[in-house]
C-alpha cells in the first residue's frame, strides 16, 4: 500500500486538527459539491479519493471570507468603555498623526536609545505585517525569539499566535502584529511605566498609520498598560471597547495557552467576533 499522505504532511494535519479541536471544533465533514474539495466544521470527516491528490489545501478547514459584493450586516455603534481607567492614559493623550508612513516611523525610531530597555536588546522589534491591516494584534514586549530575530511573534507562542490567525481564515502577511514596548524586557518581566511612556508614541503612530478597523490586545499587560486599568483582564476580555477611536477587544496572550490550552475556546469565541466585525466568516455547512 502506499502512503497516502507525507509524513510532513500528516504531521501538519494533526497539528492542525488537534488545534481545532482546543478550539471546540471536533468534527468535519467534507462538502461534495461539484468543483469543491473542502472539509468544513460540524461532521464526521469522509474519507478522501484515492485518486485524488492530497494536499493540506484540500484536507484542512479552511475559513472562507465573504465575498467583497456580500452584505455585511450594519456594524453596531461602539460600546462604551467598560474598563474604568484609573487615571489619564498616556495613549489617549496622544494627537493622532495623520498620513505618516511605517517606514518614515522606523527611521524616526533609528536605533533607539531612548529608555534603558535598549541596554540589554539585541534586535528593536518594531512590528511586522501588512502597512494597511485591517487588524492589528497589541502584545506586551519581545521575547527572546523576538529578540534574537527582530520579529515579533515568532517564538512558541508567536507559532500558536499564527494558527489562531489562520484560523480565522488570514495569513499573518494580513494583519499586523507589535509589542507595546520594542526592546526585550530583561528575564521578560512586564516593561515598566518610563519604558512605555517612551515607547509608546511610536505604537500609536504606527496604529494612526495603519488605521485598523479592529485591534486586539493580547495578554493582560498589554491590555492594561494600553487601557490604563488595575482590572484582571478576565474582566473585560472580549468585549468591545472604543479606544482612540478604534474598535479594541483584549484577549489572553498566546503564551498563557501554551500553560492553558482550555482557554483557547474562550479565545476563539472572542475572535470569531473580531471575524464577524472585519466580515470574515467560517464555511457553512453543504445543503446536499
Ligand atoms: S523599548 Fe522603545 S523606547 Fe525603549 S529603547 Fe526600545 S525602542 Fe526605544
Amino acid at each position: 500500500m502506499p502512503e497516502r499522505f507525507p509524513a510532513s504532511l500528516q504531521q501538519k494535519i494533526e497539528d492542525r486538527l488537534r488545534y481545532y479541536e482546543d478550539l471546540g471544533i471536533s468534527l468535519f465533514y467534507m462538502d461534495r459539491g461539484p468543483g469543491s474539495a473542502t472539509l468544513v466544521a460540524t461532521e464526521p470527516i469522509a474519507p478522501a479519493s484515492s485518486s485524488a491528490p492530497v494536499t493540506e489545501e484540500t484536507v484542512l478547514p479552511k475559513p472562507t471570507p465573504k465575498p467583497s459584493s456580500a452584505k455585511v450586516a450594519p456594524v453596531a455603534p461602539p460600546s462604551p468603555l467598560v474598563v474604568p481607567p484609573t487615571g489619564p492614559s498616556l495613549f489617549e493623550t496622544m494627537d493622532k498623526v495623520k498620513d505618516e508612513t511605517l517606514l518614515k516611523i522606523r527611521e524616526d525610531l533609528g536605533e533607539c536609545t531612548r529608555c534603558k530597555l535598549h541596554k540589554g536588546r539585541n534586535k528593536i522589534v518594531f512590528g511586522d505585517g501588512n502597512p494597511k491591516a485591517q487588524l492589528v494584534f497589541v502584545g506586551e514586549g519581545p521575547g527572546a525569539d523576538e529578540d534574537a530575530q527582530g520579529l515579533p511573534f515568532v517564538g512558541r507562542a508567536g507559532k500558536l499566535l499564527t494558527q489562531m490567525i489562520e484560523a480565522m481564515g488570514l495569513q499573518r502577511k494580513d494583519v499586523y502584529i507589535c509589542n507595546v514596548v520594542k526592546c526585550r524586557p530583561p528575564e521578560n518581566r512586564a516593561p515598566e511605566p518610563d519604558e512605555v511612556a517612551a515607547c509608546s508614541p511610536f505604537l500609536m503612530r504606527q496604529i494612526d498609520s495603519i488605521q485598523p478597523k479592529v485591534i486586539v490586545c493580547l495578554g493582560a499587560t498589554a491590555a492594561k498598560t494600553i487601557l490604563n486599568t488595575t482590572r484582571g483582564i478576565s474582566q473585560f476580555r472580549g468585549e468591545w471597547l472604543e479606544w482612540r477611536g478604534y474598535k479594541l477587544m483584549a484577549t489572553y496572550h498566546p503564551a498563557y495557552l501554551l500553560r492553558n490550552p482550555p482557554a483557547k475556546a474562550d479565545v476563539w469565541k472572542d475572535l470569531q467576533k473580531v471575524m464577524a466585525e472585519l466580515g470574515l466568516q467560517l464555511p457553512k455547512k453543504s445543503k446536499s
